[in-house]
Order: C-alpha cells, then structure tokens, then sequence
C-alpha cells in the first residue's frame, strides 16, 4: 500500500503525512524504516511521548485541534501544525515560540465541511481574521497555507465541493495577504477515504492513517 501511495502522490506533487495517531512506536518505526518521515498526530500528549521515543529526524505535524495550554509541550518537536484554528491559538503560538525562541510553521484550519461540530475558522471570517494577525506580521509562527477537513460522507460531490472550496480560499488568500511570500503554498487536505478526490482537487499535502496502518480501535 505505501509504495502504491507514494506513485499516486507523485503524480501530484503532494506529499504524505501519515497519520499515527492510537498506533504505537512500533508501527511507525516500521514505516519510517521504508523511508517515511512525515508523521501526525493528534493530541499532543501522544506526539510528545512518541517522539520522545523515536529518531530525531521524524518530522512531526500535529493534525488535531491544539488546546492554548499545551502549545509549550510540543512547540520544540514540531514541524508544522495543522490545526490553527483560531486568533487565540495563533497568538498563543507567537507567545511560546517567542519565548522558546523558536520558529514554527503552521497551517490555518479552515471550516469546510458542511456538517456541524468541525473545528476550524469560518470562510467569512477570514479575511478579518487574516488582517488582525497581518498587523503584527510574526516571524516566529510561519503561516504555509491551509488545512480543512470535508465531511465525513458517501456523498462525492460534496466532498469535491468542499475540497474545491478550500482550494479557491487558499488561491484567495493567497492574492490577497501572501502574494509575495513564497511559503504560502499548501493545502492540506484529504484522509484514508477521501485522498483521491483530495489530490484531484488541488491538495498538496494529505494526511493517511488507517490506509497505512490498519483501522483504529477507539476505546
Ligand atoms: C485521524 C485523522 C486523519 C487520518 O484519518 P484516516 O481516515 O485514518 O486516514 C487525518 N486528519 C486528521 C485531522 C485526523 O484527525
């Protein structure tokens, strides 16, 4: 499977972060000694234990919705967070990293799915929240691009409807608030079930767990 993955990726251009989130260092080391070293998870409590217990060279994304207090536990160990879904988080980043002395890149969660209860910010929102953190432009959070989730579906055409979306606010965003600023440019998007709509829609970037690793069991 992750060989055959890799060949669909190619021909896109996009990049693979394979999802470890409930598995253990076991199964990651497995993949990581076929050459993979993208790696996300979750909830930052795993990240941190894991990679505490893997090599160096793994680059952690944190995919999952990041709570305020626990920014100063993975900030050291992270390559690019996902999940930055609001001013409050993005200040909160800022702060730490500050601190730290650190520089960290991240993506903005947008909210596409058409479905309740997703965490990410509002499309109409954007721009706004786009000129409140333009103000005091950070060189400590590096801003990369986008990140959303579609609904979870049969239906493929709002899938593709919902990917499409994110693709034409990254495009938007893009003019409008980082023309000149060549590290805008990823769009993270698509999972197990939906990566080949994902890929066909623009994503650069797609996030795979249970393809990879099997299904999760969720106690
Ligand atoms: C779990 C998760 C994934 C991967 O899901 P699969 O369906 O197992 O591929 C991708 N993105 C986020 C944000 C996740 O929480």
């Amino acid at each position: 499977m992750y060989n055959d993955l890799l060949e669909q990726l190619k021909d896109h251009d996009a990049k693979l972060v394979a999802v470890s989130k409930t598995k253990p260092v076991g199964d990651i080391l497995a993949l990581y000694e076929k050459g993979q070293r993208d790696f996300g998870e979750n909830r930052a409590s795993e990240l941190a234990e894991k990679q505490q217990q893997l090599p160096r060279d793994i680059r952690w994304h944190m995919i999952g919705h990041l709570q305020r207090n626990k920014v100063s536990t993975i900030l050291e160990f992270t390559h690019l967070i996902h999940s930055i879904d609001s001013a409050r988080l993005y200040k909160e980043i800022v702060k730490q990293a500050r601190k730290s002395n650190i520089k960290i890149d991240g993506l903005l969660q947008i909210k596409i799915a058409e479905e309740e209860s997703k965490y990410g910010i509002d499309p109409n929102g954007i721009n706004e929240f786009l000129t409140e953190i333009n103000q005091k432009p950070a060189k400590d959070l590096r801003i990369c691009g986008v990140m959303g989730m579609a609904s979870f579906v049969e239906d493929e055409q709002q899938i593709r409807r919902e990917f499409r979306q994110l693709a034409t606010l990254f495009a938007e965003i893009k003019s409008r608030h980082f023309a000149e600023d060549s590290h805008f440019r990823e769009i993270s998007m698509g999972m197990s079930g939906d990566y080949k709509i994902a890929l066909e829609e623009g994503s650069t970037m797609v996030r795979i767990g249970s393809l990879l690793f099997g299904a999760r069991e969720y106690i």
